[in-house]
């Protein structure tokens, strides 16, 4: 079906010493074991780079792996957090995330540029002459900003040129040591057709597994009797010597009675397909139970490109009988090896059709829509991995909403792209019209989130990108600003820095401005902890003095909140 040939040879051609290619040094000069690998299974995307572990601390310093030049700065809130790129010479970008602090003079470089923009978040494309690097040369420390659940440096090489993320373990690294497996830990038969059965249900079945001999069975090595159609997920993660971290596998190869009927490998994939590994792991059991089964076999509409070879899409259909020996073998970057091996034997069965109260079908190569009086969806083409029995219903909203709730088929079925729906409100004072908003509604404890919207003519619109029950509520409540250095509104209690905690209960923080003596004051903003802070900087702002200061946090509803003090420093 899909044959790649991937050319990684022209763009990393470098230099090789006694086999070994010593262009790229390692950016932590201490003992390298990672937390997370290339490609590993994450929320939504393959991760992109790899995690090496920083003995639990911020302010590991970072060195340049390969000469070259600062490209890129960005600092957010969330994602990579404070982040650096640098261009090599031989076509790559090396990326340094969640960084606790540049170098001097990068940082003054930027914090101007935040200042001149009068904003935190950041993202600045940095010229060649401006801040040349040489390898090993220390120029950042490490962190925990952005979207880090733990001090780490996330480290990431790219293609230049395509900005596609590429396995940095296929190109330098040479020292990891890994030499453990893959561990296999649950076997995953899914029937694909009406007619198909696994072990005489229309269900997928999930196996437990076993190593006997040095290789992976299903517990007690029972032939399975199979019909029609049918496809296989294995639940594995890889581990590397040193490190208790859970890794992710690097390739799997399917072979059926000696045929090969696919062969996926992830050494390289674009941000644009990143999300493709929701068709890749069956989602509707990582959507229920947080399992990740990696499929062997590829659905109708999933483009991601590690596909290497499939045969039917790596589908399997063994026929009225036979006993049909299934090997799949599962590889990590350096090539560990792991195999499961199991039989499945064709066995007709006539199985009872599925009840479905389905409404419309979407097929997932066209645009997919329905209106009714009081709700619209439109799908667009290439949003859904395989045609879908889209089931819709209303149902009345309890207190507190302003529309009937609208369940959307269900979060079991993931969507590639954005959809984009309508409701209409119901009983929705005119004054409350700007304070409107769509959330999302957990169906297991009522909890609801924000999806945001636009409100128009009656109508609440906005891009969704999950299925799952909707409805309309309001936000009218201000965020709330906890002072964490100002004690009484005068004193300050920390000696460099002001801080403060804030948080918003729906819409979601908007805007934050400081200002200090009437003038814009830099807050750093780290999302995951609802924490800003201001460093006191007596190049900017006159010390030893009173001040006047005031903090304006507003929601994405309009909702504001002032907080006043007066302080000497
Ligand atoms: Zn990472």
């Amino acid at each position: 079906m899909m044959k790649i040939i991937l050319v990684l040879t022209v763009v990393f051609a470098s230099v090789f010493v006694n086999g070994q290619d010593i262009y790229y040094a390692e950016p932590v000069k201490i003992p390298i074991l990672l937390s997370g690998s290339f490609a590993e299974l994450r929320s939504n995307h393959f991760h992109s780079g790899i995690d090496i572990k920083t003995q639990g601390r911020v302010d590991i310093p970072v060195y340049s792996v390969a000469n070259g030049f600062i490209s890129r700065i960005s600092i957010s809130p969330t994602g990579y957090g404070n982040v650096l790129y640098i261009d090599h010479d031989n076509g790559t970008t090396s990326v340094y995330g969640h960084l606790n602090q540049f170098r001097p003079d990068i940082q003054n470089y930027i914090k101007n540029i935040q200042y001149e923009r009068k904003s935190f978040k950041v993202d600045v494309q940095v010229l060649p002459g401006i801040f040349p690097v040489q390898k090993n040369e220390k120029f950042a420390l490490s962190g925990n900003s952005g979207s880090s659940d733990g001090p780490h440096l996330h480290f990431e090489l790219r293609n230049t040129k395509t900005e596609e993320p590429v396995n940095p373990l296929k190109l330098s690294f040479y020292n990891i040591k890994d030499n453990i497996p893959p561990k296999i830990t649950a076997l995953q038969l899914m029937p694909l057709s009406e007619a198909s059965h696994v072990n005489f249900s229309s269900n997928k079945v999930i196996y437990d597994v076993e190593m006997v001999g040095g290789k992976y069975q299903i517990k007690n090595n029972q032939v399975i009797p199979v019909y029609g159609e049918i496809g296989f997920a294995v639940e594995a993660n890889d581990y590397m010597d040193g490190s208790a971290n859970k890794c992710g596998i690097n390739s799997m190869e399917l072979t059926i009675g000696g045929i090969v009927y696919s062969v996926f490998e992830i050494n390289r994939f674009s941000f644009d397909e990143s999300r493709f590994i929701n068709s890749y792991i069956d989602y509707e059991e990582f959507a229920t139970t947080g399992r990740r089964f990696q499929k062997t076999f590829v659905e109708p509409c999933n483009q991601l490109r590690n596909f290497e070879f499939t045969e039917n899409s790596g589908i399997f259909d063994p026929g009225f009988e036979g006993v049909h020996p299934v090997r799949i073998e599962l590889k990590d970057s350096k090539g560990n090896s792991s195999v499961i091996e199991f039989s499945v034997e064709g066995k007709y069965r006539e199985m009872p059709p599925v009840k479905n109260d389905f409404i419309s079908v979407f097929e997932c190569k066209q645009v997919n829509q329905l209106k009714t009086e009081e709700f619209s969806i439109e799908i667009p083409e290439d949003a859904l991995y395989k045609n879908l029995l889209f089931q819709y219903q209303t149902k009345e909203a309890a207190k507190g909403y302003f529309s009937a709730v609208h369940q959307i088929h269900n979060k079991t079925v993931p969507l590639h792209k954005n959809a984009k729906i309508s409701i209409k409100t119901k009983d929705l004072p005119e004054s409350l019209a700007e304070k409107a908003l769509m959330v999302n509604i957990n169906p297991e404890n009522g909890k609801f989130t924000s999806a945001g919207g636009k409100y128009e003519n009656g109508w609440i619109t906005a891009d969704i990108r999950s299925f799952g029950n909707y409805a309309v509520r309001v936000d009218t409540l201000p965020p709330t600003i906890l002072p964490l250095s100002i004690a009484s509104k005068t004193t300050l209690t920390e000696p460099e820095k002001i801080r403060f905690e804030i948080k918003d209960d729906l819409a979601g923080i908007g805007t934050i401005e400081g200002l200090i003596d009437g003038k814009w004051a830099l807050f750093e903003y780290d999302a995951k902890n609802n924490l800003i802070t201001h460093y006191f900087d007596a190049e900017r702002f006159e010390m030893n003095k009173k001040h006047k200061f005031k903090l304006t946090v507003t929601d994405n509803r309009g909702n504001i909140s002032v907080y006043e003090a007066t302080f000497s420093k």
